[in-house]
């Protein structure tokens, strides 16, 4: 069975403990390769590995930085059939998926922040004729980079890229449940001959690699994305020493749809927002609000669709929902499609398992479900439930839209349909998120700041904010008489 491993000063290499977890293919439900069960023996290998790389790195050229970085997104490109299956089959996502979003994304990362530092500029402040102060902008040091299950390469890349761009050196850990992109990606390093210590990742369990990477006591920097609850430990480990926190949490997205939107353009995307990737992207619309004069005609059309969407094997060209991304993620999805139940909620499709057959019989797979009936206070509108689960609810007006949109301890995105402009400012103003996209989803523009607010996050990444998060400002003033 191939064994993935971990990527410490240039090398791949076994973990310390010589022992490995299993990796499954939510596909099927079986065992396909090994992880490394990496721990701070491992992390330490890594660090000194990053720390090592730091001086020569940290003073590289910005082209030459640059170089690498471009060189690492052409193999990604060039490899994009490989990853994309890779990520298909370690993920459950559809292969078309794949290959149309998560790796030419990850292509782009490296793309835009090769390019990006080159168009890195810092501040000077003059004080007349007698001072001037200029800003340096210098890389913060060894940078902890972790990241989740659902856009895998992708996700890893958003944190990877800018940090190399901006002279620090990494050590980064994918999820244990997606590691195999990453494991691609040491591979493609190495082809690409990037400094050895550069980039470390070290593979095995959030409690153990994770831990061990965020209390670390020489690394300075920790960007993390994942669920809200893995951000509040976080936080309480990294702050009392005093680390650079990004903070990237869970979501439950509102989108809002007012009666005078384009409906057709409407009920294509709300389909993409609800269930794209099994609706395991933080930024999909999981609680629909629909104005109540066309609300009838909404629900009708969008279970209709939903019922034709075909769940099946991820790498079927017709396949719109694949698998979710693992045995105990399933089992949450399900437990909260029966709370809903339990809090008066109707289930209008789906709500169930869906069993295929042959090699697929223990794969996880479920039907995208639409829930009614649910008032906007309760856990199921409340909680991210992370897979094909969406509820809808009827409003009369504009504030009880917004009311209800901003009701959760979570601002990570949101959707708003309407034709009527000054609606549409208007409501995108008053939405409590870091992201709204009015009459669109998923548009994305990398300049643009990336993040929630409330418990969604802390900080942004994106543009030059991820390049200002890893680096350290530093004022220097100079008298001129
Ligand atoms: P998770 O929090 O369980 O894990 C994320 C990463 O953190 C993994 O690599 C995991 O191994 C690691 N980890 C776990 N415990 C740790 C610990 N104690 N110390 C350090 N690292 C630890 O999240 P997940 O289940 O992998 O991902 C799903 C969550 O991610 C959802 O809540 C989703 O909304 C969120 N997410 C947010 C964004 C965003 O940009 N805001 C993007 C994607 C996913």
């Amino acid at each position: 069975m191939e064994k993935i491993l971990n990527y410490i000063n240039g090398k791949l290499v076994e973990p310390v403990s010589k022992t490995y977890i299993d990796n499954y293919n939510p596909s099927t439900g079986k065992v396909y390769s090994l992880i490394p069960d990496s721990d701070e023996k491992d992390v330490e290998l890594a660090y000194q590995a990053a720390h090592a790389a730091f001086p020569e790195w940290s003073i590289t050229p910005k082209d030459k930085r640059s170089q690498y970085l471009l060189k690492i997104a052409s193999l990604i490109e060039q490899k994009l059939d490989k990853l994309a299956l890779a990520e298909s089959i370690d993920n459950g996502k559809p292969l078309k998926l794949a290959k149309s979003v998560d790796i030419p994304r990850a292509a782009s990362n490296f793309h835009f922040y090769g390019t990006g530092i080159l168009h890195y500029a810092s501040h000077s402040h003059s004080m007349e004729n007698s001072a001037i102060n200029y800003t340096l902008r210098q890389p913060v040091g060894v940078a902890g980079c972790i990241s989740p299950w659902n856009l895998p390469l992708y996700l890893f890349s958003w944190k990877i890229a800018p940090a190399l761009a901006a002279g620090c050196t990494v050590v980064a850990k994918p999820s244990e449940v997606t590691p195999m992109t990453a494991y691609l990606l040491s591979e493609i390093c190495i082809e690409a001959g990037l400094p050895v210590g550069v980039l470390n990742i070290v593979h095995g369990l959030g409690g153990k690699v994770g831990n061990a990477i965020v209390s670390h006591k020489n690394i300075p920097l920790i960007s993390f994305t994942g669920g809200t609850t893995t951000g509040a430990h976080i936080a309480s480990v990294a702050a009392p020493m005093f680390k650079k926190l990004s903070l990237e949490l869970g979501g439950k997205n509102p989108n809002i749809i007012f009666a005078d939107c384009d409906y057709e353009k409407m009920l294509s995307t709300t389909m993409l927002s609800s269930f794209a990737n099994q609706g395991q992207i933080c930024l999909c619309g999981s609680r629909i609000y629909v104005e109540k004069s066309i609300y009838e005609k909404f629900k009708n059309d969008f279970v209709a669709k939903t019922k034709q969407l075909i769940v099946g094997n991820p790498l079927d060209d017709n396949t719109r929902i694949g698998a979710v991304v693992s045995k105990p993620h399933k089992e949450k999805i399900l437990s909260y499609i029966d709370l809903a139940k339990q809090e008066g909620g109707t289930v209008l499709c789906g709500g169930h398992e869906v069993k295929l057959e042959g090699d697929l019989k223990d794969g996880y797979y479920l039907a995208p479900t639409i829930i009614e009936g649910l008032s906007h206070t309760c856990r199921t509108n409340q909680e991210e439930i992370f897979g094909p689960v969406v509820t809808i609810t009827p409003f009369e007006t504009e504030e009880q839209a917004l009311e209800m949109a901003n009701s959760t301890k979570y601002g990570l995105a949101s959707v708003v349909w309407t034709e009527n402009l000054t609606r549409a400012h208007r409501v995108a103003n008053n939405i409590h998120a870091g992201i709204v996209w009015i009459n669109c989803w998923l548009l994305r523009d990398l300049r643009t700041p990336f993040g929630g607010v409330k418990q969604s996050g802390v900080g942004r990444e994106g543009g030059f904010e991820a390049l200002d998060f890893f680096t350290e400002p530093k004022n220097v003033c100079v008298k001129l008489k």
